[in-house]
């Protein structure tokens, strides 16, 4: 019995050293030291939300887990680069890198003519497609971890249709949008599989499927919540505006129903969640919360019911945090941030004329909000911008920041044992071994009409 006994831990020992072996292959951080990672790391993404607001409604109590993160951790505005359109930040925000170098310029990228490969010119007439992630040239902070035998977790990010390839899984924002406006979330088959690229691996699709909040089921008492009148005089008023509300609410549910699910099932080193509703809308509802400001009449009934939705969608956004913190442990540091700042016309920043629509309505301040082992209390950061996320992620993680991105690590905000025991390590570039698409054309799918109609609505595009 001894013997058999010996033999087996035999056995497990060589087998344990041959699946370590065969797991840890060389990765492109493999020739620096690489520190113990410490913990693990959350983002939480909130489209929109802007500095000074969410401060206010902390500190009246409406948004008590960014209350408790401000006082827990360090806290500051997240600046933002113009010109503040959401899909570019968020893949600065993802890269550490410019638009220059990551080359996601918009929700809508010019197409080359197919009839002439060389560069377009100004008269040619160009095709306007929706940014999709094999036109982005760098890597992302997840496919970077993945290289570093790191798991991962992305529910939800702008621009990351068609899923990457990562140690772990990826839902883009193709696939949480059009799912939650879908009644039955069909499998995928020969002529509806484009909506299964947006999954990585595929095979999570039915799980995806099983954990969708549809649009369907936003009852009117959810769309009452947010507004001071009946469901039945806010659909005579302003129709597409309560639509949209629905839409967007289902989204942010279907992304938060997912992490709940993927969260638990698959903990993984880093998870990232994005919500989009706050700034959809803030670009509707706004003008209804500063009547003043908007230079065009609204009536006194529209203004009496839309005026509460904004500051209600961020005490939303709020409980999706708190929601979210929950599915991790307590050591896991939290990063929370917006792609940029909002005000309700330009006269904010000191322009004058016309009613500000679109991406007029966006402004620098974004917010941004880390907790975690080393992070200094109730500390504030002073100067950080959307590029200084990944390198921050990468120190927190315990991985070298490359010089070629454009941000910083916020050091500042971690304690002196911290850096001591987790010293800046730096390392030329990540972007060696398979270099990211960098494509000049996006791949098209049935939700970028859409998207289209979405920017359409929120004044993008004529
Ligand atoms: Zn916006």
């Amino acid at each position: 019995m001894r013997r058999t006994i010996a033999i087996l831990a035999v056995v497990l020992v060589v087998v344990v050293a041959v699946v370590v072996f065969h797991v840890r292959r060389p990765g492109p951080a493999d020739d620096v030291r690489i520190p113990e990672a410490p913990s693990r790391i959350l983002i939480v993404g909130i489209d929109g939300l802007d500095w000074s607001r969410v401060n206010r409604l902390a500190d009246e109590g409406r948004m008590p887990n960014v209350a408790r993160m401000r006082s827990e951790g360090a806290s500051g505005i997240l600046h933002s680069i113009r010109p503040f359109v959401s899909p570019t930040i968020w893949t600065c925000i993802a890269t550490g890198k410019t638009e220059e170098k990551h080359g996601i310029s918009g929700f809508l990228v010019n197409t080359p003519n197919p009839a002439d490969a060389s560069p377009t010119t100004d008269n040619m007439p160009q095709a306007k497609g929706i940014a999709t992630s094999n036109m982005r040239k760098v890597k992302a902070v997840w496919q970077i971890l993945s290289a570093a035998e790191r798991s991962v977790g992305v529910i939800g990010w702008l621009v990351t249709y068609p899923a990457d390839v990562v140690s772990g899984y990826l839902i883009s924002s193709h696939v949480t949008l059009a799912l939650s406006a879908k009644r039955e979330a069909r499998a995928p088959n020969q002529t509806d599989d484009w909506l299964s690229e947006g999954i990585y691996p595929k095979s999570l699709w039915s799980e995806v499927a099983d954990n969708v909040y549809h649009e369907e089921d936003v009852g009117d008492s959810i769309i009452e919540s947010f507004i001071a009148t009946s469901m039945d005089r806010a659909r005579q008023e302003e129709k597409v505006r309560t639509s949209s509300l629905a839409k967007f609410y289902a989204a942010d549910m279907t992304s938060l129903t997912l992490a709940r699910h993927f969260f638990e099932t698959r903990p993984a080193d880093f998870n990232a969640v994005y919500f989009r509703g706050s700034d959809i809308t803030s670009h509707f509802f706004w003008r209804f919360m500063e009547p003043e400001s908007w230079k065009k009449e609204l009536s006194a009934e529209a203004i009496e019911t839309f005026s509460p939705v904004v500051e209600r969608y961020y005490a939303l956004a709020d409980s999706l945090l708190g929601e979210v913190i929950e599915l991790v442990d307590d050591d896991t540091y939290v990063v929370l941030l917006s792609d940029h700042g909002f005000a309700g016309h330009r006269g904010y920043r000191g322009f004058e004329g016309d009613v500000a629509v679109g991406i007029e309505m966006h402004r620098e301040d974004g917010i941004i909000f880390v907790r975690g082992p080393g992070i200094k209390p109730g500390g504030s950061v002073a100067g950080a911008s959307v590029l200084d996320v990944t390198p921050t992620v990468l120190a927190l993680a315990g991985l070298p920041v490359a010089r070629d991105m454009d941000g910083r690590p916020l050091t500042e905000i971690m304690s002196s044992t911290f850096l001591e025991r987790h010293p800046v390590v730096h390392i030329e570039s990540y972007e060696v071994g398979d270099a990211p698409g960098g494509d000049l054309t996006p791949i098209e799918s049935p939700v970028d009409d859409e998207i289209k109609e979405m920017l359409r609505s929120l004044g993008y595009i004529d």
